[in-house]
Protein backbone atom coordinates (compact mmCIF):
# COMPACT_ATOMS: atom_id res chain seq x y z
CA UNK A 1 0.00 0.00 0.00
CA UNK A 2 2.77 2.17 0.90
CA UNK A 3 3.90 1.82 -2.53
CA UNK A 4 0.78 2.74 -3.83
CA UNK A 5 0.21 -0.55 -5.25
CA UNK A 6 -3.04 -2.06 -4.50
CA UNK A 7 -2.19 -5.55 -2.79
CA UNK A 8 -3.42 -8.93 -4.41
CA UNK A 9 -6.81 -9.55 -2.74
CA UNK A 10 -7.20 -11.12 0.16
CA UNK A 11 -7.55 -15.24 0.35
CA UNK A 12 -11.24 -16.41 1.11
CA UNK A 13 -12.37 -19.14 3.55
CA UNK A 14 -14.91 -21.93 2.11
CA UNK A 15 -18.31 -21.11 3.45
CA UNK A 16 -18.82 -24.12 5.61
CA UNK A 17 -15.26 -25.13 6.07
CA UNK A 18 -12.87 -24.70 8.55
CA UNK A 19 -9.81 -25.79 7.31
CA UNK A 20 -8.82 -26.74 3.45
CA UNK A 21 -5.78 -29.50 2.96
CA UNK A 22 -4.36 -29.54 0.00
CA UNK A 23 -3.06 -33.11 -1.19
CA UNK A 24 -0.47 -32.80 -4.22
CA UNK A 25 2.34 -34.44 -5.84
CA UNK A 26 4.95 -33.81 -8.85
CA UNK A 27 4.34 -36.56 -10.97
CA UNK A 28 0.93 -38.26 -11.72
CA UNK A 29 0.78 -41.92 -10.84
CA UNK A 30 2.59 -42.02 -7.30
CA UNK A 31 -1.07 -42.92 -5.80
CA UNK A 32 -2.48 -38.86 -4.41
CA UNK A 33 -5.98 -39.57 -5.35
CA UNK A 34 -5.67 -43.04 -3.55
CA UNK A 35 -3.47 -41.04 -0.79
CA UNK A 36 -6.16 -38.21 -0.43
CA UNK A 37 -9.03 -40.60 -0.15
CA UNK A 38 -7.50 -42.44 2.94
CA UNK A 39 -6.32 -39.67 4.27
CA UNK A 40 -10.02 -37.72 4.62
CA UNK A 41 -11.09 -41.25 6.16
CA UNK A 42 -8.55 -41.68 8.53
CA UNK A 43 -8.99 -37.87 9.47
CA UNK A 44 -12.71 -38.77 10.04
CA UNK A 45 -11.94 -41.96 11.86
CA UNK A 46 -10.71 -39.43 14.01
CA UNK A 47 -13.76 -38.09 14.95
CA UNK A 48 -13.74 -35.22 12.24
CA UNK A 49 -16.18 -33.65 9.58
CA UNK A 50 -14.21 -34.60 6.38
CA UNK A 51 -14.63 -33.53 2.23
CA UNK A 52 -13.16 -34.62 -0.60
CA UNK A 53 -12.86 -32.26 -3.47
CA UNK A 54 -11.82 -33.62 -6.63
CA UNK A 55 -9.46 -30.58 -8.50
CA UNK A 56 -8.20 -33.05 -10.74
CA UNK A 57 -10.16 -31.96 -13.29
CA UNK A 58 -8.00 -33.17 -16.60
CA UNK A 59 -7.67 -36.80 -14.71
CA UNK A 60 -10.73 -36.95 -12.10
CA UNK A 61 -10.15 -40.09 -10.23
CA UNK A 62 -12.70 -39.07 -6.85
CA UNK A 63 -15.98 -40.77 -8.38
CA UNK A 64 -13.90 -43.97 -9.00
CA UNK A 65 -12.40 -44.22 -5.57
CA UNK A 66 -15.57 -43.26 -3.79
CA UNK A 67 -17.76 -45.13 -5.75
CA UNK A 68 -19.79 -41.72 -6.69
CA UNK A 69 -22.73 -42.29 -8.95
CA UNK A 70 -24.96 -40.12 -11.00
CA UNK A 71 -24.61 -36.16 -10.65
CA UNK A 72 -24.45 -34.16 -7.60
CA UNK A 73 -27.97 -32.37 -7.11
CA UNK A 74 -28.21 -29.28 -7.42
CA UNK A 75 -30.47 -27.03 -5.15
CA UNK A 76 -33.11 -23.88 -6.18
CA UNK A 77 -30.37 -21.85 -5.57
CA UNK A 78 -27.90 -23.12 -7.86
CA UNK A 79 -26.17 -24.73 -5.13
CA UNK A 80 -24.53 -28.00 -5.37
CA UNK A 81 -25.41 -30.80 -2.50
CA UNK A 82 -22.39 -33.15 -2.48
CA UNK A 83 -22.14 -36.74 -2.36
CA UNK A 84 -22.00 -38.35 0.24
CA UNK A 85 -19.98 -41.76 0.33
CA UNK A 86 -18.55 -43.84 3.42
CA UNK A 87 -19.31 -40.49 5.79
CA UNK A 88 -17.49 -38.30 4.02
CA UNK A 89 -18.87 -34.88 1.23
CA UNK A 90 -17.35 -35.69 -1.75
CA UNK A 91 -17.33 -33.60 -5.00
CA UNK A 92 -15.65 -34.07 -8.74
CA UNK A 93 -16.00 -33.21 -11.79
CA UNK A 94 -15.87 -36.45 -12.92
CA UNK A 95 -19.40 -36.99 -11.68
CA UNK A 96 -20.64 -34.07 -13.99
CA UNK A 97 -19.26 -35.55 -17.30
CA UNK A 98 -20.49 -38.40 -19.22
CA UNK A 99 -18.27 -41.80 -19.29
CA UNK A 100 -15.38 -41.40 -21.15
CA UNK A 101 -15.93 -37.57 -21.84
CA UNK A 102 -12.78 -35.73 -21.93
CA UNK A 103 -12.22 -31.88 -19.83
CA UNK A 104 -11.29 -29.78 -22.94
CA UNK A 105 -10.57 -26.10 -21.25
CA UNK A 106 -7.83 -23.78 -20.95
CA UNK A 107 -7.13 -22.61 -18.44
CA UNK A 108 -9.52 -19.65 -17.20
CA UNK A 109 -12.55 -22.17 -17.37
CA UNK A 110 -10.65 -25.02 -15.28
CA UNK A 111 -10.16 -22.33 -12.70
CA UNK A 112 -13.97 -21.03 -13.06
CA UNK A 113 -15.29 -24.46 -12.86
CA UNK A 114 -12.59 -25.21 -9.70
CA UNK A 115 -14.01 -22.26 -8.01
CA UNK A 116 -17.69 -23.18 -8.87
CA UNK A 117 -17.05 -26.34 -7.31
CA UNK A 118 -15.37 -25.02 -4.28
CA UNK A 119 -17.68 -22.40 -3.30
CA UNK A 120 -20.90 -23.21 -4.65
CA UNK A 121 -21.01 -26.62 -2.67
CA UNK A 122 -23.20 -26.83 0.29
CA UNK A 123 -20.27 -28.64 2.43
CA UNK A 124 -22.42 -28.20 5.33
CA UNK A 125 -20.40 -27.72 8.46
CA UNK A 126 -16.87 -29.37 7.47
CA UNK A 127 -13.73 -29.48 9.86
CA UNK A 128 -11.56 -30.43 6.74
CA UNK A 129 -11.94 -30.34 2.89
CA UNK A 130 -8.99 -32.44 1.02
CA UNK A 131 -8.49 -31.00 -1.86
CA UNK A 132 -7.52 -33.67 -3.86
CA UNK A 133 -4.96 -31.16 -6.80
CA UNK A 134 -3.84 -32.14 -10.33
CA UNK A 135 0.08 -33.55 -10.40
CA UNK A 136 2.37 -30.14 -10.99
CA UNK A 137 2.44 -26.87 -10.72
CA UNK A 138 -0.29 -25.46 -13.09
CA UNK A 139 -3.08 -22.82 -13.22
CA UNK A 140 -5.28 -24.71 -10.85
CA UNK A 141 -2.87 -25.11 -8.12
CA UNK A 142 -1.84 -21.22 -8.28
CA UNK A 143 -5.91 -20.10 -8.27
CA UNK A 144 -6.32 -22.04 -5.16
CA UNK A 145 -3.57 -21.30 -3.68
CA UNK A 146 -4.20 -17.23 -4.26
CA UNK A 147 -7.67 -17.19 -4.10
CA UNK A 148 -8.13 -19.75 -0.83
CA UNK A 149 -7.41 -19.79 2.80
CA UNK A 150 -5.18 -23.12 2.26
CA UNK A 151 -4.34 -24.50 5.96
CA UNK A 152 -1.62 -26.82 4.81
CA UNK A 153 -0.60 -28.94 2.04
CA UNK A 154 0.78 -32.61 2.00
CA UNK A 155 2.61 -33.85 -1.05
CA UNK A 156 2.68 -37.43 -1.81
CA UNK A 157 5.72 -38.92 -3.96
CA UNK A 158 7.38 -42.57 -4.28
CA UNK A 159 11.05 -42.92 -3.11
CA UNK A 160 12.44 -42.96 -7.14
CA UNK A 161 14.33 -39.89 -7.94
CA UNK A 162 12.24 -39.22 -11.06
CA UNK A 163 9.23 -38.59 -8.45
CA UNK A 164 10.97 -36.61 -6.17
CA UNK A 165 12.70 -34.14 -8.04
CA UNK A 166 8.95 -32.93 -9.61
CA UNK A 167 7.99 -33.54 -5.65
CA UNK A 168 10.74 -31.07 -4.89
CA UNK A 169 9.43 -28.53 -8.15
CA UNK A 170 5.93 -28.55 -6.22
CA UNK A 171 7.37 -28.07 -2.18
CA UNK A 172 9.02 -24.95 -3.97
CA UNK A 173 5.61 -23.75 -5.48
CA UNK A 174 3.87 -24.05 -1.79
CA UNK A 175 6.79 -22.12 -0.23
CA UNK A 176 6.68 -19.29 -2.48
CA UNK A 177 2.21 -19.08 -2.29
CA UNK A 178 3.30 -18.98 1.46
CA UNK A 179 0.81 -21.82 2.41
CA UNK A 180 2.23 -23.90 5.16
CA UNK A 181 3.63 -27.62 4.08
CA UNK A 182 2.40 -30.31 6.68
CA UNK A 183 4.43 -32.89 5.00
CA UNK A 184 5.91 -35.27 2.46
CA UNK A 185 4.21 -38.57 2.23
CA UNK A 186 5.88 -41.94 0.72
CA UNK A 187 4.11 -44.02 -1.37
CA UNK A 188 4.90 -47.09 -3.08
CA UNK A 189 7.59 -47.20 -0.80
CA UNK A 190 8.39 -51.27 -0.56
CA UNK A 191 6.41 -54.63 -1.42
CA UNK A 192 6.70 -57.60 0.49
CA UNK A 193 5.20 -60.70 -1.83
CA UNK A 194 2.54 -62.10 0.20
CA UNK A 195 3.95 -65.82 -1.01
CA UNK A 196 7.75 -65.42 0.50
CA UNK A 197 7.19 -62.34 2.55
CA UNK A 198 10.50 -61.13 1.14
CA UNK A 199 10.57 -57.31 0.39
CA UNK A 200 11.05 -55.64 -2.36
CA UNK A 201 11.86 -52.13 -2.45
CA UNK A 202 10.48 -51.24 -5.97
CA UNK A 203 11.26 -48.02 -6.53
CA UNK A 204 14.03 -47.74 -3.82
CA UNK A 205 13.76 -46.83 -0.30
CA UNK A 206 13.94 -44.18 1.92
CA UNK A 207 14.16 -41.33 -0.93
CA UNK A 208 10.94 -39.19 0.53
CA UNK A 209 12.25 -39.34 4.61
CA UNK A 210 15.78 -37.92 3.17
CA UNK A 211 14.30 -35.62 0.73
CA UNK A 212 12.03 -34.48 3.75
CA UNK A 213 14.68 -33.85 5.70
CA UNK A 214 16.76 -31.94 3.47
CA UNK A 215 14.09 -29.50 2.80
CA UNK A 216 13.54 -29.57 6.08
CA UNK A 217 9.75 -30.33 6.18
CA UNK A 218 8.57 -33.19 8.52
CA UNK A 219 8.15 -36.61 7.03
CA UNK A 220 4.68 -38.00 7.37
CA UNK A 221 5.13 -41.51 6.15
CA UNK A 222 5.44 -44.99 4.21
CA UNK A 223 2.52 -46.51 2.39
CA UNK A 224 3.42 -49.85 0.84
CA UNK A 225 2.59 -50.92 -2.73
CA UNK A 226 -0.18 -53.21 -1.72
CA UNK A 227 -2.43 -55.11 -3.99
CA UNK A 228 -5.57 -54.62 -1.70
CA UNK A 229 -4.84 -50.63 -2.15
CA UNK A 230 -5.52 -50.65 -5.47
CA UNK A 231 -8.07 -53.67 -5.54
CA UNK A 232 -10.30 -52.01 -3.49
CA UNK A 233 -10.06 -48.36 -4.70
CA UNK A 234 -10.75 -49.28 -7.99
CA UNK A 235 -13.89 -51.23 -6.28
CA UNK A 236 -14.53 -47.55 -4.86
CA UNK A 237 -14.20 -48.77 -1.06
CA UNK A 238 -10.92 -47.48 -0.12
CA UNK A 239 -8.71 -49.74 2.19
CA UNK A 240 -9.42 -47.64 5.30
CA UNK A 241 -13.15 -48.47 5.14
CA UNK A 242 -12.61 -51.96 3.64
CA UNK A 243 -9.82 -53.31 5.75
CA UNK A 244 -9.76 -50.57 8.92
CA UNK A 245 -7.77 -53.21 11.15
CA UNK A 246 -5.00 -53.87 8.40
CA UNK A 247 -1.54 -52.62 8.00
CA UNK A 248 -2.13 -50.42 5.40
CA UNK A 249 -5.34 -49.05 7.34
CA UNK A 250 -3.06 -48.48 9.99
CA UNK A 251 -0.29 -46.38 8.31
CA UNK A 252 -2.71 -43.90 6.87
CA UNK A 253 -3.90 -43.42 10.17
CA UNK A 254 -0.81 -42.49 11.97
CA UNK A 255 -0.28 -40.17 9.28
CA UNK A 256 -3.08 -38.66 9.79
CA UNK A 257 -2.79 -37.80 13.50
CA UNK A 258 0.47 -36.15 12.85
CA UNK A 259 -1.31 -33.59 10.60
CA UNK A 260 -4.11 -32.94 13.20
P1 LIG B 1 -2.24 -40.13 -8.84
O1 LIG B 1 -3.42 -39.47 -8.18
O2 LIG B 1 -0.93 -39.71 -8.26
O3 LIG B 1 -2.26 -40.03 -10.33
P2 LIG B 1 -3.56 -42.64 -8.15
O4 LIG B 1 -3.97 -42.43 -6.75
O5 LIG B 1 -4.61 -42.54 -9.21
O6 LIG B 1 -2.32 -41.70 -8.51
O7 LIG B 1 -2.83 -44.05 -8.20
C1 LIG B 1 -2.32 -44.59 -9.42
C2 LIG B 1 -2.58 -46.09 -9.42
O8 LIG B 1 -1.79 -46.73 -8.43
C3 LIG B 1 -4.02 -46.47 -9.12
O9 LIG B 1 -4.35 -47.60 -9.88
C4 LIG B 1 -3.99 -46.83 -7.64
O10 LIG B 1 -5.01 -47.76 -7.29
C5 LIG B 1 -2.61 -47.42 -7.50
N1 LIG B 1 -2.01 -47.23 -6.17
C6 LIG B 1 -1.79 -46.06 -5.53
N2 LIG B 1 -1.17 -46.26 -4.37
C7 LIG B 1 -0.99 -47.60 -4.23
C8 LIG B 1 -0.42 -48.46 -3.24
N3 LIG B 1 0.13 -47.95 -2.14
N4 LIG B 1 -0.45 -49.80 -3.46
C9 LIG B 1 -1.01 -50.30 -4.60
N5 LIG B 1 -1.54 -49.56 -5.56
C10 LIG B 1 -1.54 -48.23 -5.40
Amino acid sequence: AASGRPGPPPKQSVPGVRHVIAVGSGKGGVGKSTVAANLALALEAEGLKVGLLDADLYGPSVPRLLGLEGKPAVREDGIFSPHEAHGLKAMSIGAMLDPGQAVVWRGPMATSALRQLLRETDWGGLDALIVDLPPGTGDIHISLFQQTEVSGAVIVSTPQELALSDARKAIDMIRRMGVPLLGLIENMSFFIAPDTGKRYDIFGTGGARQAAGDLGIPFLGEIPLVMSIRERSDAGTPVMIAEPDGPEAQAFQAIAQKIL
